[in-house]
């Protein structure tokens, strides 16, 4: 029998909203799933949001996670943040590896998955992103560009596979318009289990939640997430309204 994965949706705030707008947002989306346990909600505004976030929506299911970290636990590493100082805000999630941080920012796969092993280290659930270029696809390369990409960035976790959250972002879809078909979301999310499977074995394989991220909105999501191996969404443009990330969540629920 296929194993149960329960979805998971997480809004990617990224640079946007004060304070004041970030905690009206996140009251808004947990008023809007006040009666919605069978999804995973993560919600991961940018660090200056995380208090009065994770303070909007105490008490209720919706979890917090960021949207980067670094890998050192202290010292003179001007404007970065650690993982103690993300669990300190009742972080439970981290974002790793988004294609924005690979392209502007310089995050390799080997930055990835010092920030992943010390993620799992200090018990976040690190949401690791890969994804291919347009160039890349076109050229056929698709499957390897996601193959190398994830045996780099989850290289030796040892006893901890099982904690990983895998988002699936063909770069050429993030804040484009442009959406994977879904045809092409589960081919990916297949190889992108089988890989895994590779690395850390066929249990772990079976677990791993697959999210897939690029111009999700409430219209899409629901084919999107009815694939076999698309275990829920990273949602980045639609989930800075709440009625769209309200709809994208509810589109998770098991025959809803
Ligand atoms: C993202 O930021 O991870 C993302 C998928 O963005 P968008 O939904 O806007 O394409």
């Amino acid at each position: 029998m296929a194993k149960y994965r329960k979805k998971i949706v997480a809004g990617n705030w990224k640079m946007n909203l004060s304070i004041a707008e970030a905690t009206e947002l996140a009251s808004s989306v947990a008023r809007g799933l006040a009666e919605v346990r069978e999804v995973d909600v993560v919600l991961c505004p940018p660090f200056t949001a995380l208090g009065a976030v994770g303070d909007a929506i105490s008490g209720g299911s919706i979890k917090l996670g960021a949207q980067n970290m670094y890998w050192e636990k202290d010292g003179a590493f001007t404007g970065e943040i650690s993982a103690a100082m993300l669990r300190g805000l009742f972080c439970r999630y981290v974002i790793l590896g988004h294609s924005e941080r690979r392209t502007h920012f310089g995050d390799t796969d080997e930055v990835v998955n010092r920030k992943v092993r010390t993620a799992l280290e200090s018990s976040l659930e690190p949401i690791v992103c890969v994804g291919e270029s347009l160039e890349q696809r076109e050229a056929g390369e698709t499957n390897e560009v996601l193959e190398a990409q994830l045996r780099a960035s989850l290289a030796d976790l040892g006893a901890d596979y099982g904690k990983v959250i895998v988002a699936y972002e063909p770069v050429w879809a993030i804040g484009s318009g442009l959406t994977a078909a879904p045809a092409q979301a589960q081919d990916a999310h297949a190889w992108i289990r089988s890989v895994v499977g590779e690395i850390a074995g066929s249990e772990v394989a079976d677990s791993l939640r697959i999210q897939y991220g690029g111009s999700v909105k409430a219209d899409n999501a629901r084919e999107l997430m009815s694939q076999a191996d698309v275990d829920g969404a990273l949602v980045g443009g639609a989930s800075l309204e709440s009625r769209s990330f309200v709809e994208i969540v509810r589109a998770g629920v098991p025959n809803d």
